[in-house]
């Protein structure tokens, strides 16, 4: 039987959906400004003048170069708000405020045995949403999830004409990996986790190719990744590979708002949300580690029994 209200939950698992894509396509789209910004500032410095910049580098950087001096003019002198903009989801600057991938903090303290005041702050927003709200990260703001969403649509499709396995591997492999990555780091050097971490590889695989014109190879990781995804398992990397969900799931097992089932309401026999879960997140048993809190599960769901709230204690 469907409860009242259940039209409005099922509208905040589409609005979730829906807000979770724009917020995904938003930070890939300021990856890309962060990169152009790197040419930005140099032309700003060689030319400092859009019919010269059209002159040197087309029409298309020209417009680029337009908007870019538009926007940051909201702020003050573009060329000083330029430099207090930067990074990538490595370590990204926005207007001053530091913002630290976690990966990358371990990465430091593993390798350099210190952390920088900026690095230390810089984790203040990423461990408090995964306090709050789980691997919400993955859900609403790493931009490699957005790729990793549309191989499994793809995937989906594809599975009504040909059979796809659906591998199941132990989490302590993305353990794994972290310490796999952790030990290359201090061998080799930070770099290492461009070919381990997607969204690091995509900011990446961005920043080379719209600053300096060229493919990283951190590409080559991104088609692996994307393969994996297609032929070994839906959403392969996110659920078994990737330390960073994994880390972040583990530090917010115990989110303060995430996904609640109206016990009553669920019905007997259906699977239907720990068959959609992206994140291999089973809302039957109210589990909610590793959840997203992306919205998939309440759109599907029959009985209407699942919504976001408090988790219950
Ligand atoms: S598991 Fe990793 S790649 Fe997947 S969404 Fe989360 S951070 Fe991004
Ligand atoms: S349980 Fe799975 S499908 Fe439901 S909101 Fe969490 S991550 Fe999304
Ligand atoms: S989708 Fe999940 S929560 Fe909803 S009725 Fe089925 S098993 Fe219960």
């Amino acid at each position: 039987m469907v409860r009242n209200g259940s039209a409005s939950n099922s509208r905040l698992g589409k609005y979730l959906l829906v807000l979770s894509v724009i917020t995904r396509a938003s930070v890939l789209l300021m990856l890309c400004t962060l990169a152009f910004w790197t040419t930005y500032a140099n032309l700003k410095l060689g030319y400092n003048h859009p019919r010269l910049v059209e002159l040197s580098s087309g029409k298309a950087t020209r417009i680029a170069y337009e908007w870019s001096e538009a926007f940051l003019s909201l702020f003050g002198e573009p060329e000083e708000v330029v430099r207090t903009m930067g990074g990538m989801t490595w370590s990204i600057r926005l207007f001053g405020v530091p913002f630290t991938d976690p990966i990358a903090a371990l990465s430091l303290l593993a390798k350099d045995h210190s952390w920088t005041p900026a690095i230390a702050f810089g984790l203040i927003v990423p461990l408090g949403l995964a306090l709050l709200f789980g691997r919400v990260f993955c859900g609403y703001i790493c931009p490699a999830s957005l790729g990793f969403y549309v191989i499994s649509r793809i995937r989906r499709l594809l599975e009504r004409f040909f059979y796809f396995p659906d591998l199941e591997v132990p989490r302590a492999v993305s353990w794994g990996v972290l310490a796999g990555g952790l030990v290359a780091a201090v061998w080799t050097g930070h770099g290492v986790w461009v070919f381990v971490l997607p969204y690091f590889a995509m900011g990446q695989t961005i920043f080379q190719s719209i600053a300096f014109g060229t493919l990283s190879a951190a590409a080559g990781s991104l088609v692996v990744m994307a393969l994996l995804d297609l032929l070994l398992g839906k959403q392969f990397t996110c659920r078994w590979l990737c330390p960073t969900g994994r880390l972040l799931g583990a530090i917010g097992r115990k989110p303060v708002i995430t996904v609640r089932r109206d016990a009553p309401n669920c019905k007997e026999g259906c699977t239907s949300c720990a068959v959609v879960c992206p994140l291999h997140v089973d809302p039957r048993n109210d589990e909610t580690r590793d959840c997203s809190v992306c919205g998939e599960c309440i759109t599907i769901c029959p009985t209407q029994c699942l919504s976001i709230g408090m988790k219950k204690r």
